[in-house]
């Protein structure tokens, strides 16, 4: 019997391909047709498809235990909550399955923030264009009216302002008393690749210290090396109170986290969260392996090595293409905005360039390359998008 997209829900506009098997940044269809694998699942298979160690690890921790619940201390959590904290500079872990659980469990700290500071209507201070995920509080949360529609009533608790426009940020502050927290992306992915300026996450933090607001900062994509170094918000100087992390911390294997500092990483007391399957002895050895592989080989600071080369080539080769508006990114998070919807482009790169891309705005080409690449891949990805806008 072959398989039939009959029995799923229609949630996702699929392209007609699947693949069966992958190895570092290449994959193959079911056909046996090789591609070069420009988004990593999504920001997610940072170290590539088939890593040997990973898959090594899984195999063997399977053999031994998968779950046990959090009723039990669990080694492999303490360990992976240390290694995070460390690279981080947060004091406490909170493990969940996904980046929309990671910012619920963030959400919830600022309601306690709110709660233990008698805030009576505690608000959250969001961004327009933002993407904070699908579940009702994280959808509320995101600046995409479109993804909205038909899901009201959304969650109440939310001011949202323009993003990267720190007057906008100071007007909230003067007009919402009622502010408890900040949630923000230093770089919006799902909104077009735009990267908040070092100023402005300054700015925000200044804000949060004057007004007690937790700073809750959306690393879910941009965490574990994704933007040239190990968080986004580094590049800044600052630190946050709270961090989401997910995406590339399993390396496809589900794992989120809520990362907390100082007085937020206090306000969870036992009975307040919880979830079935986070933190178990499997995801959690995963997610220390993929932490062993990117400080071993340095994949932070080898993200910016490439991300500048990825950036150069495309500014080069694109110069001359009239329908490209801008191009821009951070590390291996690159986005070419189009000066047309071009969802199209993702079809066409699979069938003519054998190059899997996205397109997020409608109008943006976004490329998420593993950060394992080597040097000609990363060429080869940039003379496959260019031949594509040719
Ligand atoms: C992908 C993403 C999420 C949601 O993660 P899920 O695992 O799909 O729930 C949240 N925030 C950002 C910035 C993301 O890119």
């Amino acid at each position: 019997m072959t398989p039939s997209s009959a029995y799923l829900m229609p949630t996702y506009a699929r392209q007609p391909v699947s693949f069966s098997r992958g190895q570092g940044a290449r994959l193959w269809d079911t056909q046996g047709i090789e591609y070069l694998d420009a988004i990593a699942g999504v920001a997610v298979t940072s170290l590539g498809h088939a890593h040997p160690e990973i898959a090594a690890v899984i195999a063997e921790q399977a053999g031994q235990l998968l779950h046990t619940s959090n009723l039990f201390r669990i080694e492999w959590q303490e360990r992976l909550a240390e290694r995070l904290c460390a690279v981080s500079g947060m004091q406490r872990a909170f493990f969940c399955n996904s980046g929309a659980e990671a910012n619920e469990a963030a959400l919830k700290l600022a309601r306690l923030h709110g709660s233990a500071r008698r805030v009576t209507d505690p608000q959250v201070l969001v961004m327009e264009n933002s993407f904070h995920g699908r579940t009702l509080a994280t959808l509320s949360a995101t600046g995409n009216p479109a993804a909205q529609r038909g899901f009201e009533p959304l969650m109440p608790g939310f001011v949202r302002v323009p993003y990267d426009d720190i007057e906008a940020l100071r007007d909230a502050a003067r007009q919402f008393p009622g502010i408890v927290a900040v949630l923000v992306e230093p770089v919006q992915g799902e909104g077009g690749v735009r990267a908040a300026s070092a100023g402005y996450l300054q700015a925000l933090r200044q804000l949060c210290d004057a007004h007690d607001w937790l700073m809750m900062v959306d690393e879910v994509q941009t965490g574990l090396g994704r933007t040239g170094s190990w968080f986004g918000f580094q590049q800044a100087g600052i630190v946050p109170d709270v961090i989401t992390l997910a995406k590339a911390l399993g390396n496809g294997l589900p794992i989120g986290a809520c990362l907390a500092r100082g007085w937020a990483a206090e306000l969870f007391s036992p009975g307040q969260h919880a979830s079935t399957f986070g933190g178990n002895p499997l995801a959690c050895r995963v997610a220390c392996t993929v932490l062993d592989i990117l400080a071993r080989e340095q994949l932070p600071q080898r993200a910016a090595t490439l991300g500048r080369r990825l950036l150069a080539a495309l500014q080069e080769g694109l110069s001359g293409c009239p329908e490209v508006l801008a191009i821009r990114g951070l590390g291996l998070m690159v986005g070419i905005e189009l000066n047309r919807q071009c969802p199209e482009l993702v079809g066409r790169a699979l069938e003519e360039q054998r190059l899997l891309i996205t397109v997020t705005r409608g109008t943006t080409l976004r490329l998420l390359p593993p950060l394992i690449c080597d040097d000609a891949q990363i060429d080869d990805i940039a003379a496959r998008v260019i031949r594509l806008l040719a």
